[in-house]
């Protein structure tokens, strides 16, 4: 296989200042960045972000960068959006942080609300957590213990293969990307785990695939459906796998045998929820409510931690009794439920109710649709995968990191991506402008055919 073309003009052309270079040896002596393999960190001539406006991020030399994938999928309206801006400093003249545990605040409670007025219906309770990880190990501890409270404890999970939950080891024992998740299994809970209905047989449609997986699912209950306690799903997307996109069946497939077996449906939105797929829910592509709903990333607009398990009133009313009965689910973060981050997140939710953030979502993803319809073998594309603005650019291997190649062509380019091994994904703010857009898809076609056309 031949290496990418020319990889000498992959080599950085940016000036670096006295700073930058400062603080970049300050980082390789003392920091630990997440996903990074530190050996490889430092040749990989990393970016110091100084400031940041809109859709554009600025490093320490000046550098302009356009944030083509919401800096790891959370931005909304762009960096700094002055009325989420106003809401945090309006709530810090108030209050900082008070406990969620045995008092409450406005903004958790209003947050509540707005969330669950645009909620998938039967969802009637939030519970708040910090990173989308710690929603997922929330939402498995309330499958089980429900299950257990209702009189048969079912400790097993049903997970998908190619999933990805987060990092935590509830979320990574439902996890199924063997690169991130397989050192672990000697310590993880016992799940069982079912084919990915993204991952096409030859000749084979998504549909098909449906079918194939809910069947393998079905098996799997029927054998040992008595023990299973939840199924959860990134629903339409596995998002970490590459941006595999699945049939809306399989969901409806997933809430048919969820219901006939009565196993809780979990639903992990954190990576498609508030509006990325050009749905508020990617459930509601399917038609589908699920009994628990995982959300984050979005939630605050991409400006401070802040995740939350939708849940519906049976799965709460598992949980009630008197406060010796054991009942009480005993789970909670000293942060939970932050006035900061709730502030940011109601100001984000309301600023998209009045901007359609979500219908201008789904047209994003039809002008990045239309301008990557024609990518193919021919282009060293393997396939384009997309639902709204989710989007993954599967290129043809050709040598060490294609995808990371790729990405740093983007990068000379002025526009920041992120690969998942060799897809490159697109994942623009939703308050992106149509010019921005165009820069943002110009530089990725042109980054593509340089390294593998
Ligand atoms: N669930 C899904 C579907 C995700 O994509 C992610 C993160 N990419 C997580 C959970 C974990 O979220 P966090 O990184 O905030 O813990």
């Amino acid at each position: 296989m031949p290496g990418p073309k020319d990889p000498s003009a992959s080599t950085p052309v940016r000036s670096r200042s006295a700073r930058t270079a400062d603080l970049l040896a300050r980082d390789r002596r003392h920091v630990w960045h997440p996903f990074t393999q530190h050996s490889a960190w430092a040749g990989d001539d990393p970016l110091v972000i100084e400031s940041a406006q809109g859709s554009w991020l600025t490093d320490t030399d000046g550098h302009r960068y356009l944030d083509g994938v919401s800096s790891l999928w959370v931005t909304v309206h762009g960096h700094r959006e002055p009325l989420i801006d106003d809401a945090i400093r309006a709530q810090l003249g108030r209050l900082d942080h008070a406990t969620f545990l045995g008092s409450t605040h406005e903004p958790g409670i209003a947050l509540a609300e707005t969330l669950l007025g645009d909620a998938p219906a039967g969802l009637a309770r939030v519970f708040y957590a910090g990173d989308g990880a710690s929603a997922v190990e929330a939402a498995l501890k309330m499958a089980y213990q429900a299950s257990a409270q209702r009189g048969q404890p079912r400790p097993l999970y049903l997970h998908i293969a190619e999933g990805y939950h987060g990092d935590t080891l509830g979320a990574v024992s439902v996890g199924g990307i063997g690169l991130f998740h397989a050192t672990y299994r000697p310590i993880m809970l016992e799940t069982r785990m079912v084919s990915s209905p993204g991952l096409l047989g030859p000749g084979q449609d998504r549909a098909g695939r449906a079918v194939e997986v809910l069947t393998e699912m079905r098996a799997l209950l029927e054998a040992e459906g008595d023990h299973v306690c939840a199924v959860i799903v990134e629903p339409m997307v596995q998002a970490a796998a590459g941006m595999l996109t699945h049939d809306a069946s399989f969901l409806r497939g997933v809430r048919a045998l969820c219901d006939e077996f009565g196993a809780l449906m979990v639903a992990d939105e954190v990576a498609t929820g508030i509006g990325r797929t050009g749905r508020m829910w990617a459930v509601e592509h399917a038609g589908v409510s699920p009994d628990l709903l995982t959300c984050g990333k979005g939630l605050t607009g991409g400006y401070l931690p802040l995740s939350a398990v939708l849940a519906t009133e049976a799965v709460y009313e598992a949980f009630l009794g008197t406060p010796d009965s054991g009942r009480t689910f005993f789970h909670g973060h000293t942060y939970t439920a932050n006035p900061l981050c709730a502030a940011a997140a109601l100001a984000n939710l309301e600023l998209m109710a009045e901007r359609g953030t979500v219908a201008r979502a789904a047209r994003i993803g039809e002008r990045i649709g239309a301008a990557t319809a024609h990518l193919g073998p021919g282009d060293g594309v393997v396939e384009v995968r997309r639902i709204g603005t989710m989007t993954g650019i599967e290129v043809r291997d050709v040598g060490e990191r294609t995808g990371f190649e790729v990405c740093r062509r983007a990068r000379d380019r002025g526009v920041l991506l992120r690969p998942l091994g060799d897809v490159v994904v697109l994942m623009p703010p939703l308050g992106i402008t149509d010019a921005e857009l165009d820069t943002l898809l110009e530089a990725t076609l042109a980054s593509i055919a340089e390294v593998v056309g």
